[in-house]
């Protein structure tokens, strides 16, 4: 699972989790990772500690120690950092490209701007703070 192709699949409930999270914190960016192990994908919510938490997101840096150790000791695969706007853009904002450090993972934005129609942003952030689209797809679980 990489996102060379620039294209991702995210598991629908994953997509799910991310859009619960970001509808139960309208007032607040919310923000955490995603793993995956060979078949399935994790989501792992972190506290927005910054200070305009409305409009950014800093992930608490105690928690982010523990969630890489936990990712880790799964013995799973970090893919993805996402975050959520209350305002319902999901361009990354000039302070999300800036801040940026991770420049090898998916940069997911969530939108529930939209009357809680889940809406997902996907892009790479490279370090000379160039942004490319990611195109994401639904992973589909099982045949039916
Ligand atoms: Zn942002």
């Amino acid at each position: 699972m990489s996102v060379s192709s620039r294209l991702f699949n995210i598991a629908p409930n994953i997509a799910n989790q991310l859009l619960t999270y970001a509808l139960d914190s309208p007032e607040q960016e919310v923000c955490g990772l995603i793993s995956c192990d060979n078949d399935r994908q994790f989501c792992y919510p972190i506290s927005n500690v910054a200070l305009s938490p409305a409009t950014q997101f800093e992930m608490d840096p105690a928690q982010l120690i523990y969630t890489f150790k936990q990712i880790r000791e799964r013995k799973q695969t970090l893919l993805a950092i996402y975050h959520s706007h209350p305002d319902g853009s999901i361009q990354p904002s000039i302070t999300d490209i800036q801040q940026h450090q991770y420049h090898k993972l998916l940069y997911l934005i969530i939108s529930s701007g939209n009357q809680g129609v889940l809406n997902l942003g996907g892009y790479i952030i490279n370090e000379d703070h160039t942004v490319e689209p990611v195109t994401l797809t639904a992973l589909k679980q099982e045949s039916s």
